[in-house]
């Protein structure tokens, strides 16, 4: 039995208090609402994660924050009388009865609407009332109204419901020219007919429906975009030659001068991406003095391609980068970039090779694979809840849905410890054997410090959320961090790893909506202008990418960007390949710092369900210092499609 209370407490002090909720009333009725109550049966564990959770009739239960923060914007008297549209489950209605003197809610759906009621009436709330009804009318019988909450986006601010506020009153309503993206708007009604509007950021709602909102029919919906920014995209992206030409570094010289230079990846299996950060990590390396390249990938497998690069002896052993998501580091692509960097550092000094390391969480993924070994051996249903977990909980995930595959059974705990200990054992194993080398990165106190956050991680990766994700970038930064300081003041770093990892979280939903940070925010925050984070986006393609996590690699046709992107900018500027560097285009930058949906695909991609689970809003110019744009991507070419051992003689590490 999960303890709700000091869960609630938890999520109050964590996701609402630390995130600027200041309103001491509003967090007390945070904290006085059993949201446990309003989830629909099997959710209780995530009721105070502060995430949307799928309820009946395809609608959701509004995030905490987002309730939270609706309810301060609307800035309730004791004396005052609310109407929300949009009830659901009744979770920001029981909210809001603890705020208010009375409250009103409406729902479209019936069934909805019968539960919600009953719901509140438990509670013994009996200030709120539930009808089911089309809420972009109003409640003309109960109005005026000192509140209005609107709990789903629509195109515009009904004018019935401005109609229905008292002088004074606040509407606070997501409005967006698409479904699922809209801005918050807190619309204060100041006179009869005057009204003031304050912008208070982007949100993500399910679709207000009604006369006054969207009709039933999504694709009625559409609209133009504008050309105007395209355009201006077009004309300060800076063409790339074609990747082969050894000029395309040309453009990223302006970056020699950092301290590290951050590469990102719209996706963990697209060839473009691999080979654009191989040629500007060439040239950093060959003319700039860069001698740390560091990945997202683990440290032990990476530390097998850092001998290959140095021209040691392999030490025997498994080879690398064996276990999900093979692709992502065993492709054509790679050997090609670690096969020149060996013969760069060939006839080199120690001091003056390039090494090739791995920032991940220790050895993240064979403890991974380990725990699903061990699992599909002793309680299969676990199994496939831990697999679901793993492929679904990235920082972009939008799709309440596949909660409902990752709901924890009662098998899974009574394994944790086990799986935990086996984790444990795993890593103290893999670090008994890097005794050789004698990197100084591992001295004793560097392994104790992993054993430990490796530890906390595996305990809490199960639970999801934004303390495994910032545990893990924190790991992956301090070991960065470690990495330069050991290369002396004049050390440079490149970094590869996905959009996610490099790009300011907190200019994202990651950073805005989950508590999320990154290691691109973490080095601007220590290296300043030293950093430079460059993004990688695509329009199209294809793309080396897997449906379920342990599920085999496929090549999947990577959809056209939506209408509604940012991508959907880049690809109508009409351009095939570009670098757009945001400091020297002001105007541009500033059109791009606006909130817009972003597709983020990792070793997971699921086309069919492609809004929800790879789209999330980001203020691009903000979130990167530049931006490499290839309209048309292709999938990483695998290893094991090549594997032929007498055309590739040098491929050794990878143990073909
Ligand atoms: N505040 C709710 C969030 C529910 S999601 C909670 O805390 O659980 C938004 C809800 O708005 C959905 O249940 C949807 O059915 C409802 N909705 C959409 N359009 C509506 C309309 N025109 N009138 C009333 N409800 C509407």
């Amino acid at each position: 039995m999960l303890d709700y209370e000091h869960a609630r407490r938890r999520m109050v002090e964590r996701h609402l208090a630390r995130r600027g909720i200041a309103d001491a009333r509003v967090l007390k009725a945070m904290d006085a609402v059993p949201r446990e109550t309003f989830v629909e049966e099997g959710f209780e564990e995530f009721a105070y994660e502060d995430s949307p959770l799928p309820i009946a009739e395809g609608q959701t239960i509004s995030q905490p924050y987002i309730v939270a923060r609706m309810a301060e914007a609307a800035e309730i008297e004791k004396t005052d009388t609310v109407l929300e549209v949009g009830a659901g489950s009744g979770y920001a209605a029981a909210v809001l009865s603890h705020l208010a003197r009375r409250v009103f809610a409406i729902e479209r759906h019936a069934a909805l609407a019968e539960r919600a009621a009953a719901r509140l009436a438990g509670l013994g709330l009996r200030n709120a009332e539930v009808r089911a009804g089309d809420g972009t009318k109003g409640w003309p019988e109960k109005a005026p109204f000192d509140a209005i909450l609107v709990s789903a986006g629509g195109p515009a601010a009904p004018a019935a419901l401005k109609a229905q506020l008292e002088i004074g009153g606040r509407l606070i309503i997501p409005v967006g020219r698409q479904e699922r993206s809209q801005r918050l708007l807190r619309i204060t009604r100041l006179a009869a007919d005057r009204y003031e509007e304050e912008d208070l950021g982007g949100v993500f709602f399910v679709p207000l429906v009604g006369e006054a909102g969207w009709s039933e029919h999504p694709e009625e919906a559409g609209v133009r975009l504008r050309q105007r920014l395209p355009e201006r995209i077009a004309d300060a992206g800076e063409d790339l030659p074609s990747l082969d030409d050894p000029a395309f570094a040309d453009a990223f010289e302006r970056f020699a001068d950092r301290r590290v230079v951050l590469l990102g990846e719209a996706s963990h299996g697209t060839s473009e991406f691999y080979r654009a950060r191989a040629a500007v990590t060439r040239r950093l390396v060959e003319r700039h003095g860069f001698t740390i390249v560091a990945v997202e990938a683990d440290w032990p497998d990476a530390a097998a391609i850092d001998r290959f690069v140095r021209g040691r002896e392999e030490t025997g052993g498994e080879p690398p980068f064996r276990r999900f998501p093979t692709w992502m580091w065993r492709n054509g692509e790679v050997v090609a970039f670690v096969t020149w960097l060996r013969s760069h550092n060939a006839g080199r000094r120690d001091g003056a090779q390039t090494g090739f390391y791995g920032l991940d969480i220790y050895n993240m993924r064979a403890s991974i694979a380990a725990v699903l070994a061990y699992l599909d051996a002793t309680d299969p249903d676990a199994a496939d809840v831990a697999r679901e977990r793993y492929g679904c909980l990235t920082p972009w995930q939008n799709a309440p849905d596949t909660y409902g595959r990752a709901v924890l059974t009662a098998g899974y705990r009574t394994c944790e410890d086990a799986v935990v200990r086996q984790c444990r054992e795993l890593l103290r194993r893999a670090l008994e054997k890097t005794g050789d080398g004698g990197d100084a990165l591992f001295d004793a106190a560097q392994n104790a410090r992993l054993v430990a956050s490796a530890e906390r991680y595996y305990r809490i990766m199960y639970y999801g959320g934004a303390d495994a994700w910032n545990l893990r970038d924190r790991h992956m930064f301090e070991t960065l961090d470690h990495l330069l300081e050991r290369a002396g003041p004049q050390g440079k770093a490149v970094v590869w790893a996905h959009n996610s990892h490099v790009g300011d979280a907190r200019h994202t939903d990651m950073g805005e909506v989950r508590g999320e940070l990154s290691i691109g925010q973490l080095c601007r925050e220590k290296y300043g202008s030293g950093a430079a984070l460059i993004g990688f986006g695509t329009d199209r393609g294809t793309v080396a990418a897997a449906t379920d996590w342990d599920g085999e690699m496929e090549i999947k046709a990577v959809r056209p960007s939506r209408e509604d992107s940012v991508e959907r900018c880049f690809h109508l500027s009409g351009k095939r390949r570009f670098l757009l560097d945001f400091a020297g285009h002001p105007p541009v930058a500033e059109a791009l710092a606006a909130r817009r949906l972003e597709r983020f695909i990792g070793v997971i991609y699921r086309p069919e369900s492609e809004l929800a689970s790879h789209y999330a809003n980001a203020g691009l110019s903000r979130q990167f210092d530049a931006y490499v744009w290839f309209d048309e991507t292709r999938a990483v070419t695998p290893l094991a499609a090549n594997a032929q051992k007498d055309r590739m003689p040098d491929t050794f590490p990878f143990g073909l």
